[in-house]
């Protein structure tokens, strides 16, 4: 792997060896960046290779990424996810264009299937018989599917209010689920200590610097299928600020390789009851040190993004910053409005997490954040279907009516 040069820590900026850290730098304990030498890759790796190549996954861009080319990796399909102009909506928010790509209809049905596809495979390398992580739901069915894929154990720490469908998908994919009585937070400690104690390789995000890596290849994704167009703003949701963080680094790293000419504005999403990373960026640069991300006591109906101990908020806050983005609340309210309206206005059908990232564009449209020559592109990040409760909130179940013609023309008050 002579194209990682090795870890750089996001908060005392120490550079290290790939194998002087596993998971927090030894220093400071902060979270870790993986660093490449662009000079290396811009020699072997080019636009031309990425028009041949005929493998349409996230595995396109394995040069890319921090992996032994032998790794064996997980077999299901994880990304190409499809990207929709939406012509129409462009022209009714005024304005250039618009377009959403459904990272839901990824393997397990969320954007985690990325993230955890590389870190399984790197569980590998390292040896691993046994990886974990701390989910509120999506990273552990994601993970639990790519680890089953690769005959790697698997054990999930997630919330006890984790939705029943994403439980459902876990136990089905093979996992050891531990639910925990508790939050995501403390889940998360949980897990991080049964790691410590057992020698289990651990995913859970943030401290794993490979999630971003892998969470990265969407927004190569964006560049590629919208021709190397790299739009002005790219909307998503954030929860440990990871994904975020990820879709950064991305599109910093094609930048770095010459392959777009210009860099994107994230919109980051939160929801108002967890919106720990949104604060931190309204207090500005002085308040984004890492003393800069109070915790809450985080409540709302996006299960996903239902943290209040943002593990990744720092990275998320520079992320903002850096790309002169901005950072939005929006009320469960207009989460679930957002949700009922997505699928009608742009065929996708997200959940709440996902949906998230819709109602932060709506609410910066009212606010006038966009201007008339913007190309934004919104990314839902998980499937709809991952959480159906929230779904039936939105519409109304119609009674049931007797299977004869009459009571049909009745029900639909046809003369
Ligand atoms: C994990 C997740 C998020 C948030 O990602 P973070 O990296 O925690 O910010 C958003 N939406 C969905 C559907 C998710 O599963
Ligand atoms: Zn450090």
């Amino acid at each position: 792997m002579k194209h990682v040069l090795g870890f750089q820590c996001l908060s005392c900026k120490t550079d290290f060896e790939i194998s002087e850290v596993l998971y927090t730098c030894p220093a400071c304990g902060g979270n870790v960046d993986v660093v490449y030498d662009y000079r290396i890759l811009r020699n072997e790796f080019q636009r031309e290779h990425l028009a041949e190549n005929r493998n349409y996954s996230m595995w396109r861009y394995l040069p890319m990424l921090p992996l032994h080319p032998e790794t064996r990796k997980p077999t299901l399909h994880v990304g190409w996810t499809p990207i929709y102009n939406l012509p129409h909506l462009a022209r009714q928010f005024s304005v250039h264009a618009l377009a959403i790509k459904d990272e839901g209809r990824n393997p397990t049905a969320s954007l985690k299937d990325r993230p955890s596809a590389l870190v399984a495979a790197k569980a590998l390398e390292y040896r691993a018989s046994v990886a974990t992580t701390a989910s509120s739901g999506n990273a552990g069915a994601a993970f639990a599917a790519m680890c089953n894929s690769v005959d790697l154990k698997s054990v999930i720490f997630v919330p006890q209010a984790a939705p029943r469908a994403k439980v459902a998908q876990l136990l089905l994919y093979g996992a050891t689920v531990i639910r925990v009585a508790s939050d995501y937070d403390h889940a998360f400690d949980l897990c991080t200590e049964a790691s410590r104690q057992l020698g289990w390789y651990n995913r859970s995000t943030g401290i794993n610097a490979y999630t971003a890596e892998g969470k990265k290849t969407a927004a190569y994704e964006i560049c590629e299928q919208l021709g190397w167009n790299v739009p002005d703003w790219v909307a998503v949701s954030m929860g440990d600020g990871n994904i975020i963080a990820g879709l950064w680094k991305g599109f910093k790293d094609f930048y770095a390789m010459k392959f777009i000419g210009k860099l994107p504005r994230l919109l980051g999403v939160q929801a108002e009851g967890a919106s720990p990373i949104v604060d931190a960026v309204e207090l500005g640069p002085q308040g984004a040190g890492l003393d800069g991300i109070r915790p809450v006591e985080a409540h709302t109906i996006a299960d996903s993004i239902n943290v209040g101990k943002p593990r990744d908020g720092l990275r998320a806050v520079q992320a903002i910053q850096e790309s002169k983005g901005r950072a939005i609340k929006v009320s469960d309210e207009k989460i679930l409005l957002a949700l009922a309206r997505l699928p009608r206005e742009t065929g996708v059908f997200a959940e709440p997490a996902g949906a998230c990232a819709y109602a932060g564009f709506l609410e910066a449209t009212e606010r006038g954040f966009f201007s008339s020559t913007d190309s934004i592109v919104i990314v839902n990040t998980g499937n709809g279907l991952k959480d159906i409760d929230s779904a039936v909130r939105t519409v109304e179940i119609p009674n049931a009516i007797p299977p004869d013609f009459q009571s049909l023309k009745d029900h639909l008050k046809l003369k």
